[in-house]
């Protein structure tokens, strides 16, 4: 038993917690949201129980995404909600674990702080924090060690994080307020101007998932939506189509596209000569948008490959980073100085 450790990789996603345990896998997945009794400000529910209150909620219960915009709007919210799933977990672990979180880019200080509290307090021993491109492209399954350049894009609910990795370090990065939640913005925004009509946002994601697109499909295909008319406040019935979807997507795709272009634009010819040969890799739920692959290539010139199980890439990551602890020990001495 001596050395014997349990580790677990964290992935706070703006859109979805997971958690990785070593040589388990991944053993949660939910929503991070929370939800609130406004009357008394207790969080009375976290996770798929509280997103299930999404939208449905009596007046005195509000469901919360705390890590929203890709930076912790609340971050003692996002301190419990942590803990709650740590909690969740840990009755499968034996001893106390090293922990691993990934944070979103952007966080300050203050939110790390809070990140590491949470952990500590729910029992880790020890804690470590990972920048989510490098944990996405350990996911992804690419080689970051070597002095070759590899380009990720991560695409998840709150965020788009852009970054060409070589030597196991970010050379050129960017994060924009550009992803998945503003595909369901712009299909909410789009029925209501062209048909008057309102839909909630887990109407609008359906429709993304459905027959969502940003470069045209083979095929163009239909769904039938319902929502409330805007005209008569009664229930809504439309058939809407791809194309038409695409329409709505148009902006942020485009947002993404810029996105890239400028990080290809700040990066080392040498790099951006291995990218060119080896293809971007795709990471993040929003990555399977249909066709931005395919509309990704057109703009840039440059293959793009979608990861194996794009969604779990940071977690997998996160839990991979770990067997890689003295990569990681270096990484984070900053954070060991000041925390620990
Ligand atoms: P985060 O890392 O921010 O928690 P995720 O990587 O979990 O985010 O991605 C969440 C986003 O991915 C959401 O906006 C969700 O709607 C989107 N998404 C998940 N599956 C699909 C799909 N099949 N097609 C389009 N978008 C998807
Ligand atoms: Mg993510």
């Amino acid at each position: 038993m001596f050395g014997f450790t349990q580790d677990i990789g964290i992935d706070l996603g703006t859109a979805s917690v997971l958690i990785y345990v070593q040589g388990k896998g991944i053993v949660l997945r939910e929503p991070s949201v929370v939800a609130i009794d406004k009357n008394t400000d207790r969080m009375v529910a976290f996770g798929e129980e509280a997103r299930k209150m999404l939208g449905r909620t009596p007046g005195n219960i509000i469901a919360i995404r705390p890590l929203r915009d890709g930076v912790i709007s609340d971050y003692q919210m996002t301190e419990k909600m942590l803990k709650y799933f740590i909690k969740k977990i840990s009755n499968r672990l034996i001893f106390k674990p090293r922990i691993i979180v990934c944070v979103p880019s952007g966080v300050t200080e203050v939110e790390e702080r809070a990140v590491v509290d949470a952990a500590l307090q729910a029992g880790a021993r020890k804690i470590y924090l990972i920048e989510e491109p490098i944990a996405a492209a350990i996911g992804a399954g690419l080689d970051i060690a070597k002095p070759y350049g590899n380009m990720v894009v991560d695409i998840g609910g709150g965020t788009t994080d852009i970054a060409v990795i070589s030597l196991g370090g970010i050379v050129v990065s960017t994060s924009i307020k550009v992803a998945g939640d503003r595909f369901d913005e712009n299909i909410v925004r789009y029925l209501r101007k062209k048909y008057n009509m309102a839909i909630g946002d887990r109407t609008a994601e359906d429709i993304k998932m459905n027959i969502g697109c940003v470069f045209p499909l083979e095929e163009v295909i239909e769904m039938d939506v319902r929502g409330r008319s805007l005209v008569t406040g009664l229930p809504k019935n439309i058939t809407i189509t791809s194309e038409e979807i695409m329409e709505a997507l148009e902006e942020p795709a485009t947002g993404i596209v810029e996105a890239v272009h400028s990080v290809l634009e700040k990066t080392p010819p040498e790099l951006v000569g291995d990218i060119s040969s080896n293809g971007m890799v795709l990471t993040g739920g929003g990555s399977l948008i249909q066709g931005l692959d395919k509309l990704l290539e057109k703009e840039t010139g440059i293959k793009v490959n979608i990861a194996e199980d794009a969604i779990s890439c940071v977690a997998v990551g996160t839990g991979k980073a770990l067997e890689n602890i003295d990569f990681l020990n270096e990484y984070n001495n900053r954070l060991d100085r000041k925390w620990q």
